[in-house]
């Protein structure tokens, strides 16, 4: 399997915890950076290539004209061979994508579409730096269906300033209500050059402490099982047959091909990635750069070891005989040491059927598990 990552790094506003690569107030620039993404398609080296998932991350991708990116699909359609049923992905922030919007990217080929709620409580969205309100999530949700997304995850942040254990289950009872097909959950990550960081910093800002945010987890895997929602991954939850194919790739060591400010790629066993800034991505590609010319083609003690770090936060673990097809050696011998560790003494992984997987009471330490297979 092989996907494509298109990054959208514009967004309304930051909010108060986020470091990704999104900029605010420069969202004039959205159509010479989806020219710029369409010629960086055409001119890539993996053209014609066969793609089962595109997604379309941020950034906010509905915070620009909902034109810009569906001629980005269409070059994609036009210079790869997009499978039959790929699933095409875009993620939506609530107040950003009226019904007209996401009719328009259904109609033009969307068939999945994340939308970040973080909360139902709006006291809380406020203090993290939302746009929105959990009705806005509503109307956002309810417009979606009515434009025909049979395909609908929502994204929930735990763990969030004065979060507590009953705010967090009215937002797990409110969300699932509406019947997503797909949840990702997780908890807040404090860092450094966000504000939150510099509040933190000043003892300006109290968070749930480690014990409250595993009960918090813990609360949320049992109650999206009771309703149906099965994890397939640490933070991902899924109705059967709607686990997030493209997330699977990044997972399984799968090949995939970036385009935008700051993408990252894994293809032909190299990975490379695109300049971050927005001005310096468009400069870079309309000088004809190419992100594959300089890549690196990781040593094999690299891949296996990430291998091993990503297959190990699947509910299914990792597969010995997909280890060995794929590096052509034996995973208890390469992995000698931290596998005796974790399957002996700690019995923190549990081995069966041919893959060694977490145990599912272990899964609030997978970190430290997955740190022992940096060799
Ligand atoms: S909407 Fe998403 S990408 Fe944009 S600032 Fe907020 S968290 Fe970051």
């Amino acid at each position: 399997m092989t996907g494509i990552y298109i990054h959208i790094p514009f967004c309304i506003k930051k909010c108060a915890y986020c470091d990704f690569n999104s900029y605010s107030g420069i969202r004039d620039m959205s159509y010479s950076y989806g020219k710029a993404v369409r010629a960086e398609i055409k001119n890539s080296p993996y053209k014609n290539k066969k793609i089962d998932t595109v997604y379309f991350g941020g950034g906010t991708p509905t915070c620009i004209d909902e034109k810009i990116l569906i001629d980005i699909l269409a070059a994609v359609r036009e210079h790869f061979d997009l499978a039959e049923g790929a699933e095409i992905t875009v993620e939506c922030n609530p107040g950003t994508a009226d019904f007209e919007k996401l009719l328009a990217l259904r109609r033009a080929g969307f068939n999945r579409l994340s939308i970040g709620c973080q909360s139902a409580d709006d006291k809380l969205l406020k203090k993290i730096g939302r746009i929105h309100t959990f009705k806005d999530f509503e109307n956002c949700f309810f417009g979606a269906r009515r434009a025909g997304f049979e395909n609908i995850s929502v994204d929930l942040m735990f763990g969030l300033p004065e979060h507590t254990a009953e705010i967090w289950r009215g937002t797990l009872r409110k969300v699932t209500e509406l019947g997503p097909e797909h949840i990702s959950a997780y908890s807040l990550k404090i860092e450094e050059g966000t504000p939150f960081f510099e509040m933190k910093s000043r003892g300006e800002l109290s968070v749930p402490d480690d014990d409250a945010n595993r009960e918090m987890y813990d609360a949320a895997v049992e109650f999206l099982k009771d309703r149906g929602y099965f994890r397939y991954e640490i933070s991902n939850f899924s109705k059967a047959g709607f686990e997030s194919r493209h997330n699977l790739i990044y997972w399984t060591l799968g090949e995939y091909i970036g385009f935008g400010a700051g993408a990252h790629s894994f293809a032909g066993g190299r990975r490379f990635s695109n300049p971050l800034g927005v001005s310096d991505y468009i400069d870079f590609v309309s000088s004809g750069g190419r992100a594959e010319d300089s890549a690196e083609t990781e040593p094999d003690i690299d891949m296996m070891c990430e291998f091993m770090f990503l297959g190990l936060r699947l509910d299914n673990g990792v597969s010995e005989r997909e280890f060995k097809k794929r590096f052509g050696k034996n995973m208890r011998e390469v992995f000698k040491i931290p596998l005796e560790k974790h399957l002996n003494v700690t019995r923190a992984l549990a081995s069966g059927g041919g893959n060694i997987k977490i145990r599912p009471e272990y899964t609030y330490v997978s970190n430290l598990i997955m740190s022992d297979f940096i060799l």
